[in-house]
């Protein structure tokens, strides 16, 4: 048994690395354009589209499409990219040899430049949802694609900890996968958090630029050099050493224009301009950030027309020119959910100043007061970030050593097996026991571990119900989301609330209302189907999460539902309950794209339920369900 149990390993062993090699060699084109585009993106995303173009099988132009979309996201040109991505989706789309890993490799690229349109947290959950999809794939390259979107995330969400320690695995794996080009993006990471002077180190962050410098040695990389120059300068910018940054933005400026990196030139622009008007030399930086916004324009890229929107008010702040009041309104304009808290609270706070010098303090204190929120939202969000994170880690290293210890478990057994069975085969008999003693001794561990598992699993469930809790049923709920999202399958939410439940306590006790809270529960978990979930969401309120239902189908699993929980004894309660519940759902669609915005049409949907006389579904606009609508007299039981 252990014989074949080994050859089945070795056999899996040596399939799985066939699939990583002819997977790695299909994504070879990717990563050797990439890595030229490094050095003239402009030219490798002409080379793509043409390759695109010219491409006879769907796997080539996919590669090609892909590799172009990270060219135009090194220009910071969002809606080229955007575009380019798109195409590759649709070759994904529509043709059958497309597989799960070409799917992630398009949703890494997706990942790489989200930071700069997406709120941190709408990133790291799709982080988090990848992550999740890889840990099936042994494709060490994407694995490594991923560390560096995740870095970028979470220097973005300001979780500086999280990002160094990202940032370490990173350049480990870039470097040992071979591919300098990040590596040396990697290490300047390094920087970037020493720059902002906050996180794991307070060391000096030109450190790790010379490093990142030395690295690179004279590979032909000019983007990423230019990249290295302005990351250099924003550090030392930061620190305050401002004669260093000067030099280094200007030796940027100059190596953008080479290889018409517009982008780059403007974000050197902008570092200079805050260098002047930091020394209240406004006149020297009005040039320079007019020139960045005529750069920035055609390509709109809203994250660094940002740092030039913000920058030219406080140029006019400090020149006191009538065109104050017009840079105001254009800076608010830029000002939006995807912009980091840090970023949008230094427009508030240069607002502010703005106001000030008017005479506008009322505006004024309402900007500072602003930017003060912004700084605190952002300090919850990155602490939640880093306690999830630490909790995942946890998580991972208790399963870590569990398989481990199992692992060790089998070993013995084996090597005990195969010792007695070579020396005294007669004594086979006594192996068979021993056998059976360890496998007995595994399973104790297994059910350790199971005990364990379940243990983690309390924390996810309702103490009064069983039934998922709020944040159980909003993580599955999340992740169904993101799935249907990704598949194009339907998705159905309902929130579920009982009618008038305070009655229902007042006449029947406390108890009793538990009871009829047991009643829905045992009620739900009978009539839905595997993969239904019902989480409660808090009190008498529940949320129903349907994958694959459409909303038409709603009503049936209404009907279903309330006959079920009416049939269903309530603890205490001699007969029926008579209590009854009202519905409102909702399907994901082109016109509800976000869990948010479905979860508040249920909940208007469920008021309207309400309104129309409760024991209903609403699942439209209007209330169309009277044929199922009030007969188990429940309204007159517990109606006021
Ligand atoms: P409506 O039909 O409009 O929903 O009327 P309602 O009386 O149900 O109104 P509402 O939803 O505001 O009432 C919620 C009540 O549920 C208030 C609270 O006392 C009760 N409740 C919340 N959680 C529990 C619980 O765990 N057990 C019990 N027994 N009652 C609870
Ligand atoms: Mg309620
Ligand atoms: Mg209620």
């Amino acid at each position: 048994m252990w014989f074949l149990f080994s050859r089945r390993v070795v056999l899996a062993m040596a399939l799985a690395s066939w699939i990583a090699s002819s997977a790695n060699a299909s994504a070879q084109r990717l990563r050797e354009l990439e890595a030229l585009a490094w050095d003239d993106p402009h030219r490798v995303a002409a080379m793509a589209r043409a390759e695109a173009h010219a491409a006879t099988d769907d796997e080539t132009r996919f590669w090609a499409l892909l590799a172009g979309a990270r060219a135009l996201d090194l220009l910071e040109l969002e809606e080229s990219t955007a575009q380019a991505l798109d195409q590759a989706e649709q070759v994904l789309s529509r043709w059958a040899g497309a597989t799960e890993r070409h799917r992630l490799w398009l949703a890494s690229s997706r990942l790489l430049g989200s930071w700069r349109v997406e709120t941190p947290q709408q990133s790291l959950t799709r982080l988090d949802e990848l992550r999740r999809r890889l840990s099936g794939s042994d494709d060490a390259y994407l694995a490594c694609d991923l560390k560096e979107s995740e870095v970028s995330v979470l220097v973005d969400s300001g979780s500086l900890d999280e990002a160094w320690l990202a940032a370490e695995d990173w350049e480990r794996c870039a470097r040992t996968l071979g591919e300098p080009i990040k590596q040396v993006w990697a290490i300047a990471t390094f920087g970037t958090i020493a720059g902002r002077g906050q996180g794991r180190t307070q060391a000096d962050p030109d450190e790790h630029y010379a490093r990142a410098f030395q690295v690179l040695g004279d590979l032909k990389a000019r983007t990423l050099r230019n990249a290295l120059l302005y990351q250099r300068a924003e550090a030392l910018r930061l620190v305050g050493r401002v004669d260093a940054a000067s030099t280094y933005y200007r030796d940027s400026i100059a190596l953008g224009r080479e290889v018409g990196d517009e982008a780059a030139v403007a974000a050197g622009n902008i570092g200079l301009a805050t260098i002047y008007l930091d020394r209240h030399e406004p006149t020297q930086a009005l040039p320079l950030l007019r020139e960045a916004r005529t750069l920035l324009e055609p390509g709109d890229s809203a994250f660094r027309m940002f740092g030039v929107v913000l920058q030219l008010v406080r140029a006019h702040t400090q020149l006191r020119s009538a065109e104050l009041p017009a840079a105001m309104v254009q800076a608010r304009r830029y000002d939006t959910e995807a912009v980091p808290g840090a970023d949008r609270a230094g427009l508030a706070r240069v607002l502010a100043a703005a106001y000030a010098s008017q005479g506008r303090f009322k505006e004024a204190y309402a900007e500072t007061e602003r930017a003060q929120a912004l700084v605190d939202e952002r300090r919850r969000s990155a602490a939640e970030v880093q306690n999830l994170r630490l909790q995942a880690r946890y998580a991972a290293a208790q399963r870590d050593a569990e398989n481990a210890e199992l692992r060790h478990r089998g070993e013995l057994a084996q090597a005990e097996l195969s010792a007695q069975d070579a020396t005294r085969r007669a004594l086979w008999a006594t192996v068979a026991t021993l056998g059976a003693l360890l496998m007995a001794a595994a399973g104790w561990a297994w059910s350790a571990i199971a005990r364990r598992r379940a243990l983690a699993d309390l924390a996810m469930r309702d103490d009064l119900t069983g039934q998922p809790n709020r944040r159980a049923v909003t993580r599955h709920a999340t992740e169904q989301f993101l799935l249907a999202r990704e598949k194009g399958t339907p998705l159905t939410l309902a929130l579920i609330d009982i009618d008038h439940f305070k009655r229902v306590n007042d006449v029947r006790g406390h108890a009793g209302g538990d009871a009829v809270l047991r009643a829905l529960a045992i009620a739900g978990t009978a009539v839905m189907r595997s993969q239904d979930v019902l989480g409660r969401w808090g009190g008498e309120e529940w949320l129903l999460v349907l994958p694959g239902l459409r909303i038409t189908e709603l009503p049936q699993v209404f009907a279903r539902l309330r006959e079920k929980f009416a049939d269903t004894p309530a603890q205490g309660i001699d007969g029926p309950h008579g209590v009854t519940f009202s519905m409102g759902g909702a399907e994901l669609g082109p016109d509800l794209p976000h869990l948010d915005a479905l979860i508040a049409v249920c909940d208007e949907r469920l008021y309207r339920a309400k309104s129309a006389g409760r024991d209903r579904l609403c699942h439209e606009d209007i209330v169309t369900d009277a044929e199922v609508a009030g007969s188990s007299g429940g309204l007159q039981a517990y109606a006021g």
